[in-house]
């Protein structure tokens, strides 16, 4: 049975960048009637932080990204002891003493003479001697796994045959210097033990892909299977990362973008399917395939998602608002066709109680001085006409019309603004049988 995990560092916020593998893994799951998990690799203690964890729920509650289980790495620290103490014993995890700034010094010194800048191993000559030496000297060790210098190769989801060859990779560092777990290996002892059979991240990890293969065979066990994504960019085609920091899913939230609108915006950016509004998480999950994927980096921008975000509310179904029409104070019986009347009128769903208002009449009307004496006419004749129809607007205005002399916007505007205290909005001839007033 497929499994799949998110499973983010509660380091900071979610942004658009960490959406892609939430909702390519939850996709995949739900597509497959499979199981997605929530999984926080918090085992970086001083920079994980509860707030995050909690940020990081709600933001999947508010897309609708449920998961069947959850888990935290802070709490496995036992299981992540024992499987560094077996590869200890077959001689694939050893210490070592540089501190960053040798190894920064050395780095430059191989890319200097030409060559990668790529551990040189130096640790793995240390003697009992050497390293009682050192810890003598107050140095901790900080403990790499030994690689098999040879390429590892797999059958990538998304990019087909990936191989990468390990000679050109510097063995990871699994431990810390003050005992702190990487993730790298406690992503594999948990992909293992939670029995994950997928494992869809960014081609940034792709590296590191390589490393957690040795690592699971050095453990005695099969791989999962990779799919590694593209990396956002920008319109331009330039690299996002700098500005995800500002690209977080409660900014996005806060801009009144709806969560299915960034779903169907997200589902399909890098894929050779159309982005298109969705109107649920199933004809999402209906139509996704992994295989649609593609290596070209995907382009995203706000001004698409915007435009996205307006088109899906402006074919918005009474359905799906009726519940805050209600909220905002709309009477039922009038409710649909004030929506359908609206909804293109609107930016975002937070305009709804502004002309809830309007059709209650809780607004201030807007009346210029000079149209003061018009307006009363008007409205006098608007009066005198109830009850308001379709047909009302019309023939009240035709009369005015020849009343007064008045033509085109010097007509209508002054009552429109009287009326709903603003200079836009929909067609009055529908919207006055349907004011309250
Ligand atoms: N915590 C890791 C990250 O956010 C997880 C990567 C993975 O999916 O394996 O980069």
């Amino acid at each position: 049975m497929t499994t799949t995990r998110f499973a983010p560092s509660p380091t900071g916020r979610l942004h658009v960048g960490n959406l892609r593998p939430a909702l390519l893994n939850w996709l995949h799951a739900r597509k497959q009637g499979g199981t997605f998990i929530l999984r926080i690799d918090d085992t970086d203690a001083e920079r994980s932080k509860e707030e995050h964890v909690e940020a990081i729920k709600r933001d999947l509650d508010w897309l609708g990204l449920g998961w069947d289980r959850f888990e935290r790495q802070s709490e496995r620290l036992a299981r992540y002891d024992a499987a560094a103490d077996a590869l200890r014993a077959e001689g694939r995890l050893y210490p070592a003493y540089e501190t960053a700034t040798e190894l920064d010094l050395r780095r430059k010194y191989q890319r200097q003479a030409g060559r990668p800048p790529v551990y040189d191993r130096a640790a793995l000559k240390l003697t009992d001697e050497d390293r009682a030496k050192l810890e003598a000297e107050g140095r901790r060790p900080h403990w790499r796994f030994r690689l098999d210098q040879e390429r590892v190769t797999w059958t990538d989801g998304i990019r087909g045959e990936t191989t990468v060859d390990c000679a050109s990779v510097s063995d990871p560092v699994l431990i810390r210097e003050d005992g702190g777990y990487l993730y790298t290996l406690c992503s594999v002892c948990d992909d293992m033990d939670f029995g994950v059979t997928d494992v869809i991240r960014g081609e940034d990890h792709v590296t590191n892909t390589a490393t957690q293969v040795q690592i699971f065979d050095a453990l005695g066990d099969k791989p999962t299977g990779f799919a590694h994504h593209s990396l956002l960019v920008d319109a331009e085609g330039a690299s996002l990362s700098k500005r995800l920091g500002s690209l977080t899913l409660e900014s996005i939230r806060e801009a009144g973008i709806e969560p299915l609108a960034l779903l169907s915006y997200m589902a399909r950016l890098g894929s050779a399917d159309p982005i298109e509004p969705r109107a649920s998480h199933a004809e999402l999950i209906d139509g996704f395939d992994l295989a649609r994927f593609g290596r070209a980096p995907a382009r995203f921008s706000m001004d698409d998602l915007g435009a996205l975000n307006l088109k899906a509310l402006h074919g918005k179904p009474y359905g799906d608002v009726a519940e805050r029409l209600h909220d905002a104070g709309v009477p039922d019986d009038r409710a649909e066709p004030f929506w359908l009347l609206i909804r293109e009128n609107i930016a975002g769903l937070d305009d709804i109680p502004d002309w809830a208002a309007i059709l209650k009449g809780d607004c201030t009307p807007a009346i210029d001085p000079e149209d003061a004496e018009y307006v009363t006419l008007a409205l006098a004749e608007l009066e005198a006409a109830r009850p308001w129809t379709g047909e009302t607007w019309r023939t009240v205005t035709a009369d005015l019309k020849e009343r007064t002399g008045r033509k085109g916007k010097a007509l209508f505007m002054p009552l429109r603004k009287a009326l709903t205290g603003r200079g836009d909005g929909p067609d009055m001839a529908a919207l006055l049988p349907l004011l309250c007033r």
